[in-house]
């Protein structure tokens, strides 16, 4: 029988990238695939720390070795904010959150508006630590104005290197170059490592 993960995520491109990564080594199941769960708080201090707090806390409630995932987007010009409030750092839409950032950084000249999206992933297995964290960065810089259809979040105002925002890619060119994709990657040889009976940590 194939081990079993849980991918502690609701979001669906989320887990479609991941059953890509892992292929047929891993059954990977998602929470809507089981009986509701309470939701940890996110409330640490760094994405590593919300990453292992969920992945503990989901692998501590089902039993089931549990994946999950913090990201968001750090500024320079702003001291790293949004950073980890990045999800609630204004309410309401995408939309309004990357208003907010634009309004905020209106002034800012373009080379100090330097930025990077940052992604914390983490294996916990049930009963037994350490967790498995790896860390995926994508530097970029924010635009004055909102380009491109694709994506979510800040995407439209995350200027890549090349020119073009993250909102213009296609999901496979964002997947291989994004923090999530990255980070995935980096914890991909581990999770095949864990699949095929290895201890997790070596
Ligand atoms: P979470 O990791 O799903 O909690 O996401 C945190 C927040 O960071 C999201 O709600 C987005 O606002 C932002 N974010 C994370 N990853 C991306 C991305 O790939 N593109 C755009 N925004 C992102």
């Amino acid at each position: 029988m194939k081990p079993r993960l849980l991918f502690a995520t609701t979001n669906p491109g989320k887990l479609r990238e991941l059953r890509g990564l892992v292929g047929d080594a891993v059954e990977v199941l998602a929470l809507s695939d089981l009986p509701p769960v309470p939701e940890p708080v996110e409330d640490g201090a760094t994405f590593e720390e919300n990453a292992e707090k969920k992945a503990r806390a989901y692998a501590e409630a089902t039993g089931l070795p549990a994946l999950a995932d913090d990201s968001g987007l750090c500024v320079d010009a702003l001291g790293g904010r949004p950073g980890v409030h990045s999800a609630r750092y204004a309410e309401g839409s995408d939309k309004a959150r990357y208003e907010k950032l634009l309004g905020e950084l209106s002034g800012v000249p373009d080379e100090k508006r330097t930025a990077a999206f940052m992604c914390a992933l983490c294996l916990a297995l049930p009963g037994r630590g350490p967790s498995l964290i790896e860390v995926g960065r994508c530097e970029g810089r924010i635009g004055d104005a909102p380009k491109g259809e694709h994506g979510f979040g800040y995407d439209p105002v995350f200027v890549l290197p090349g020119g073009k925002t993250m909102a213009e890619l296609t999901k496979e060119e964002k997947a291989a170059i994004s923090h999530r994709g990255r980070a995935f990657q980096k914890m991909k040889p581990r999770l095949l490592a864990w699949a095929s009976g290895q201890a997790v940590g070596e």
